[in-house]
């Protein structure tokens, strides 16, 4: 079985990244600025936009986090958006998610100019998205072409199972591996909660993506004989043995998986990281629009 190591893959992408920034810096231009926004002190949420400043500053990207009490209020939260929309020192802007409730998700979303849009959340990059014409992949989905472009796993014609509908994950996932390219062009299926026969389709799967939240949910006998697995769960699971008090968790159950994968993400260390890494390229992507 392969591991399809999230350290090797996001690597390689931050290289060449890497390069791309030493080039601009040899040609006295300016590099590209990611401006990161933080409601409130959500653990998880702090870890992740914490990881995506480290991994700006790693190659050689300005970042600028921004942050917020969990009791601004939603017009402060726009206008500060919009402030950064009309930044020209800014390529990439991203509201780390979940809000407070008091905060509509959809409005910040859309208040973010499409332009500088990395993490592909916009209806106009979504719509985009579906028509084969991308501009921001959103971060995960993004993430896991480049894993299977890193590990040249091949898609062409294989049936492939998504479960997970969501706007961040799953519906664009489900897009990008129908779609006509070098990693895409399988036959998918979509599965969520309303799914009957959910162990019977994903043991037909080639290559199966679980994006649902419930760690350790799939095992072995959902999985086919040499599939391919990709595991974007993320869940933190209370654990008293742990230093901190809990351990991250994946959808999929992976000793009992690994008997029957032919190559299969760890979590930690698989999906995390590739999302960091399509974050990057977007980011990128972003200044080089300009
Ligand atoms: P959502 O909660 O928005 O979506 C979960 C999806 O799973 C829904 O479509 C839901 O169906 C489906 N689902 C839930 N239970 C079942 C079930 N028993 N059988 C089949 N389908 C089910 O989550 P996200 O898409 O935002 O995230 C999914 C997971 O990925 C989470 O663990 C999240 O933490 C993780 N994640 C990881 C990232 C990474 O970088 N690795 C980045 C983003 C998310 P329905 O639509 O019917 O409710």
């Amino acid at each position: 079985m392969i591991l399809l190591d999230g350290k090797i893959a996001s690597q390689s992408v931050k290289d060449e990244l890497l390069l791309q920034v030493k080039k601009l810096k040899e040609e006295h231009k300016r590099v590209p600025h990611l401006a990161a926004i933080l409601v409130g002190n959500n653990g998880a949420s702090e870890t992740y936009v914490a990881s995506k400043v480290k991994n700006c500053s790693e190659i050689g990207f300005r970042s600028s986090l921004i942050r917020f009490d969990s009791d601004v209020n939603e017009d402060e939260l726009l206008t500060a958006i919009i402030k950064l929309n009309n930044d020209e020192a800014i390529d990439g802007i991203l509201v780390q998610l979940p809000l407070p409730k008091h905060i509509s998700e959809q409005k910040v979303i859309e208040t973010i100019s499409p332009t500088k849009d990395v993490d592909g959340f916009h209806p106009i990059n979504a719509g985009k998205l579906v028509q084969g014409f991308p501009v921001f992949v959103p971060a995960t989905p993004y993430g896991v072409m480049l894993m299977l472009e890193h590990f040249n796993i091949d898609t062409q014609g294989k049936n492939a199972v998504v479960i997970g509908r969501s706007n961040i994950v799953g519906r664009p996932m489900s897009v990008l591996l129908s779609g006509n390219h070098k990693y895409g062009n399988c036959t998918v299926t979509i599965c969520h909660s309303h799914t009957k026969n959910l162990e019977e389709i994903c043991s037909q799967a080639d290559i199966l993506v679980s994006a649902i939240g419930n760690p350790g949910m799939i095992k072995a006998n959902m999985v086919k004989q040499g599939a391919v697995i990709i595991d974007v769960g993320i869940t933190r699971v209370d654990d008293a043995t742990a230093v901190k008090g809990f351990r991250i968790k994946g959808d999929v159950d992976f000793n009992d998986v690994a008997t029957k994968a032919s190559a299969l993400t760890p979590v930690p260390g698989g999906v995390g990281l590739m999302t960091i890494a399509g974050l990057l390229k977007n980011t990128m992507k972003a200044y080089l629009n300009k």
